[in-house]
């Protein structure tokens, strides 16, 4: 039967045939959430179409990609929640262990399964497993893009140039492919038949905590970080508020000395923990509001995001230089490799952060004790290693396996990229030729100093690191994008609402017309937080008045209440600065702030 719900380019036929009766398995992989998954969706129509159960697997390999404690336990925490979520709609959620490529077949051979529906990945070792299972498997099983906007086989058929060969393309598909996802079909009547119910059972979760522990022991080399709560409610939590307090920031993405410019959603993204099809949704909401901010945002989220997939898609080696396309990088860092080098550093003194520059430093601490380094500062990173290095391939080793190890959203297809443009120039031009990188384009340490206060991001740096050290859990300061979030305080009001499709990250009720004026921040910002802020408006105004504005902006966004306000007594200090004679734009938004927090207060 074709599928109403699931757009039928975003399914692929691996292994084709016709769905039998017996138990639909969702074999989920890179897409780890129960609300708006494709792959989901259409494993719970095809299941309620012939009145059989749905069964969603995960196969836990004991080693990935080089992931120690800090994404493992990011990713099993992440999956206890999506186990409970489906558990509300009554599907039985297994945990397999071992390769996918065997477990999965097997598995679905147990069950009598009807079909695998699995969802997308471009990375070598996904794209062998799916093919593998497809191979093995006693049924049809479907490959779903859950993870793009648009399904990577049909935003393009090739190897893009670049974002400006792929946004167009993409464009022109958005009115099809970014569409509000439907409920999720109803499957909970339908039962297993008893020899499937017992292998379930067996591979149902009995101690979610001794599992999570085992594979936290097993990484221990890479802690945890606790900044990152991870699971689908704190991922809605996180994007909520980046759009509702920290949007009108996101211009200043590039400056790493404001980190609370970016999303800090990649985590989220990378596991699956959140679509990105619901971020942009989201996004496109405050359109008019910000607009150059969400045209900013869209253009990572979905442009770049989906670029790096479609390089990954069609160029299997994505990590090695000998997998590049394009001849004239390989041509010039080729002739250039025995350059004379300034610095040649082992991976253990990048590792260690022991090299002569003080901000490349800064940058693989907060990588190492941060679990995510700046976006500015990836960039520079990445390309001081092809300059410190002997040869651009081990350049480009050393990049993947520091970036793989310590980022929490590493082993990702923006990741591979990212290292390949800028070590390899991957999407990137010819620039004027020099030593060691030819043609690839150079950052500066000179150009860092116009563009942003390094000592300002070194001491950030420096205070996140103190804080890790200290065992300061689930604070600002160890976070290396500087927001703090009150998770306790979103998850248990629930306006997260994992567990099914569809719904606003802001809490618009059932049927409601979602629009920014009904997107509220659902989770009321601490005494902490806004005190921090209202600070960060004083103090800047003095002397830097767009980071006041930018405060003060973000402060209109916050969610307080009038207990907070009195226990704070913030309220004294923007009225200060709304009175002000010397900016009038500041006075400005100073008495906006005043305002909407007079309403609070009276009621
Ligand atoms: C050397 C290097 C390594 C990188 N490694 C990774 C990685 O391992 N994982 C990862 O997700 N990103 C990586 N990036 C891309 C980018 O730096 C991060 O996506 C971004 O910093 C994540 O933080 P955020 O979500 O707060 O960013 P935001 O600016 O808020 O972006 C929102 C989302 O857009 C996407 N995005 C943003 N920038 C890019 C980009 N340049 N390319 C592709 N997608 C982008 C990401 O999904 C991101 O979560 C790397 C970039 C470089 C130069």
């Amino acid at each position: 039967m074709p599928s109403k719900l699931v757009n039928r380019k975003r399914v692929r036929k691996l292994k084709a045939g016709d769905v039998g009766p017996g138990p639909v398995v969702y074999w989920c992989s890179r897409d780890q959430r129960a609300a708006d998954n494709w792959a989901l969706i259409h494993a719970c129509e095809s299941a309620a179409a012939t009145g059989a159960p749905v069964v969603v697997a995960f196969s836990l390999v004991p080693a990935f990609l080089g992931a120690g404690a800090r994404q493992f336990g990011f990713m099993l925490r992440g999956l206890r929640e999506m186990e409970a979520a489906l558990k509300s709609r009554g599907i039985p959620f297994a945990l397999l262990r071992g390769d996918p490529s065997e477990t999965v077949p097997a598995f679905a051979k147990a069950l009598d399964a009807g079909l695998i529906v699995v969802d997308q990945s471009p990375l070598r070792l996904g794209r062998e497993w799916r093919d593998a299972v497809a191979d093995r498997a006693p049924c049809p099983t479907h490959e779903v893009d859950a993870h793009n906007v648009v399904p990577v086989w049909e935003a393009s058929p090739k190897l893009e140039v670049g974002a400006r060969t792929l946004r167009g393309k993409l464009a022109k598909l958005y009115p099809e492919f970014l569409v509000e996802f439907p409920d999720l079909p109803n499957v909970s009547d339908a039962k297993l038949s008893d020899a499937a119910a017992r292998a379930v059972d067996a591979a149902r979760v009995t101690d979610w905590d001794a599992t999570i522990a085992e594979a936290v022991e097993a990484g221990k080399a890479v802690p945890e970080v606790s900044w990152a709560v991870p699971g689908e409610n704190a991922a809605r939590a996180t994007l909520e508020h980046f759009l509702t307090r920290r949007l009108r920031l996101y211009e200043h993405r590039n400056d790493p000395a404001k980190p609370q410019a970016l999303s800090g959603l990649s985590p989220y993204l990378h596991f699956g923990h959140i679509s990105g099809a619901r971020c942009a949704l989201e996004a496109k909401r405050f359109s008019k509001s910000a607009s150059k901010a969400v045209e900013g945002f869209f253009e990572e989220l979905v442009v770049r995001r989906e670029l790096a997939d479609n390089f990954c898609w069609y160029s299997p080696k994505y990590d090695q230089l000998e997998g590049q396309k394009y001849d004239w990088a390989k041509d010039t860092l080729r002739a250039h490799a025995s350059d004379p080098r300034d610095h040649v550093y082992s991976l253990e003194q990048f590792e260690q952060a022991k090299t002569h520059d003080k901000l490349w430093n800064a940058a693989q601490l907060e990588l190492v004790h941060g679990g995510k380094m700046h976006g500015f500062m990836r960039m520079y990173w990445a390309k001081k290693i092809l300059e410190w290095t002997k040869t651009p391939e081990q350049a480009l080793e050393f990049a993947i396996h520091l970036n793989d190890k310590y980022s929490l959203d590493g082993r990702d297809p923006n990741g591979y990229v990212g290292c390949a443009w800028s070590i390899v120039g991957v999407h990137d031009q010819g620039w004027k030729e020099r030593p060691v990188f030819g043609k690839i384009r150079y950052m500066a340490l000179s150009g860092c100093e116009k563009k942003f206060k390094i000592p300002d991001y070194i001491a950030r740096v420096n205070q996140l690191v103190a804080a890790v050290k200290a065992g300061e859990k689930h604070s600002a300061a160890s976070n290396p994008g500087r927001f703090h979030i009150d998770f306790d305080a979103a998850i248990s009001k629930g306006e997260a609402g994992a567990g099914g499709s569809g719904g606003s990250a802001g809490g618009a009720a059932p049927g409601e017309k979602k629009s920014e004026k009904n997107f509220r921040p659902s989770v009321v910002v601490s005494a902490e937080e806004l005190t921090r802020m209202v600070k960060a408006a004083t103090e800047a105004s003095a002397g830097d008045a767009a980071r006041a504005a930018d405060a003060l902006d973000a402060l209109l966004g916050v969610r307080v209440t009038a207990e907070l306000l009195a226990d704070t007594g913030v309220g004294k200090e923007v009225k200060r600065l709304s009175k002000s004679e010397g900016n009038a734009e500041l006075a400005a938004k100073a008495k906006a702030v005043v305002n909407a927090w007079k309403k609070i207060v009276v009621g």
